[in-house]
């Protein structure tokens, strides 16, 4: 492990650890951070560009060897990047989502995973363009408020709400193998009417475990990618997001969740990708969703590293 110093001190990077510039060479990385400083596409309250600064910020929190309750350090069994930010000229939107497709399918061609901070949650889109290329048509884990199904794919549209039904209208999900954590708001659209939808309500009442073993029967051996809207969380856990709605998970749930799916080894899900996106620190108090968000990539790191041993 890196030498320890005071959370409050020295340069930042995710977990602390090794940062790359641009046009790294990622060879022999097991996974690489970067970040998506994008929200044009927000509907609601802007404010996710300082999402991936704020839960670099924030992780340094983490960064004290072993995570509870998994009883390991992931950065000892995992060979980590933080590639810093995804450039692109402000005054060029559309530029983002080639530059951040690029930067993913060198992560990939590396064989490395990549782990995605936003952003908005548009930014997914252009990830699971470069992870499909390389894997296939994809299974999806994904945690929202919002199914993100909005009607208009295949315009252009430039949208943090379309970004699922424009995967499926591109062919990068299979519909059947898509699961939906924590929906609480109604979309009357035609799209993904085939998803399973594990809905608050049933969060609420579901427990962990039973969670976790209905994702791994939805997205089965396929190639899994995990994406997670922050705002999947109730707005008392997750404050610092665009578009909060109220009855969500507690943070505890989700990390309870990513921790059982731990648990179903035989069945463990096939991961190829994650992101945690949304995460807009001028309306946060206290940090916490930031640090909400810093918590839940280390969980994701730690199940790709259950089963390995040291780096
Ligand atoms: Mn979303
Ligand atoms: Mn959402």
């Amino acid at each position: 492990m890196s030498e320890q110093r005071a959370s409050y001190s020295g340069l930042v990077s995710f977990m602390r650890q090794p940062a790359a510039h641009d046009g790294a060479d990622f060879s022999g990385a097991d996974v690489v951070f970067a970040g998506v400083p994008f929200d044009v596409a927000t509907t609601n309250r802007p404010g996710a560009r300082f999402g991936p600064r704020a839960i670099r910020e924030q992780s340094l929190q983490l960064a004290w060897g072993p995570i509870w309750p998994w009883s390991f350090d992931p950065f000892e069994r995992l060979r980590a990047v933080d590639a810093g930010d995804v450039p692109f000229d402000w005054g060029r939107p559309s530029e983002m989502a080639e530059n951040l497709a690029a930067h993913i399918a060198r992560v990939l061609a590396a064989g490395a995973v990549p782990i995605t901070f936003g952003g908005d949650h548009y930014c997914t889109l252009p990830v699971l363009r470069a992870v499909c290329e390389r894997h296939g048509p994809l299974a999806l884990i994904h945690f929202d408020a919002h199914r993100d199904v909005e009607q208009g794919a295949g315009e252009g549209r430039i949208d943090h709400g379309i970004v699922f039904s424009e995967a499926l209208h591109e062919g990068l999900i299979v519909e059947e193998a898509c699961v939906q954590i924590g929906i609480r708001t109604a979309y009357p659209g035609e799209a993904g009417q085939g998803m399973s939808i594990i809905d608050a309500i049933a969060c609420h009442a579901m427990s962990a475990r039973q969670i976790a073993a209905k994702i791994c029967d939805v997205v089965g051996a396929r190639p899994v990618y995990l994406s997670f809207d922050i705002d999947c969380l109730d707005p008392a856990f997750a404050p610092g997001t665009g578009t909060p709605v109220p009855g969500g998970l507690s943070t505890h749930q989700a990390r309870a969740i990513l921790w059982e799916l731990a648990g179903h080894r035989g069945a463990m899900p096939n991961f190829v990708g994650f992101d945690v996106m949304e995460v807009a620190p001028p309306y946060d108090a206290g940090e916490i969703t930031a640090l909400a968000a810093a918590m839940l990539a280390v969980d994701f790191c730690c199940l790709l590293a259950v089963d390995r041993q040291s780096a």
